[in-house]
């Protein structure tokens, strides 16, 4: 685990407990965003002890800190993926097989400045999936 993370949790107060270990390396093993669901069902695989509410207030706890970026698709379920040490990116999924695919771009970068001339505000995120068919589907 990243000295990085651990640094990031103790100034939030907390600290890297065996459950938030196993959480962030599950997210790290994945490419793609998951659910609270699978990421609870992997967690059970490798009998990690962890019930799903405590998965949710540690995914809401990580996303807090800026360790982990929730991801909202089309089927209405939020995924979860490591933010920490990786690239901001967006994703496309498949409306057939619902497959997920990271795009390692940014198309937002410079529409950002005209929001904020516009608006006065001071942009901090945004958010923008793709939805399509893909090849197996298309
Ligand atoms: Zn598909
Ligand atoms: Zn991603
Ligand atoms: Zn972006």
């Amino acid at each position: 685990m990243a000295d990085s993370i651990i640094e990031r949790l103790r100034a939030g107060g907390k600290k890297l407990t065996k459950a938030r270990r196993a959480i962030l390396e599950a997210l790290e093993r994945s490419s793609v965003p998951i659910t609270a669901g699978e990421l609870h069902a992997r967690l059970r695989k490798v009998r990690v002890p962890i019930d799903l509410v405590t998965v949710y207030r540690n995914l809401g706890m990580l996303q807090k800190l800026g360790l982990v970026t929730a991801v909202g698709l089309h089927d209405g379920q939020m995924r979860y993926e490591v933010r920490h040490g990786r690239e901001h990116h967006h994703h496309i999924q498949c409306r057939g097989c619902g497959k997920i695919v990271d795009l390692m771009l940014c198309p937002i970068k410079k529409l950002t400045a005209v929001v904020e001339a516009k608006t006065k505000f001071a942009v901090e995120s945004h958010t923008l999936e793709f939805f399509g068919w893909c090849p197996q589907c298309r």
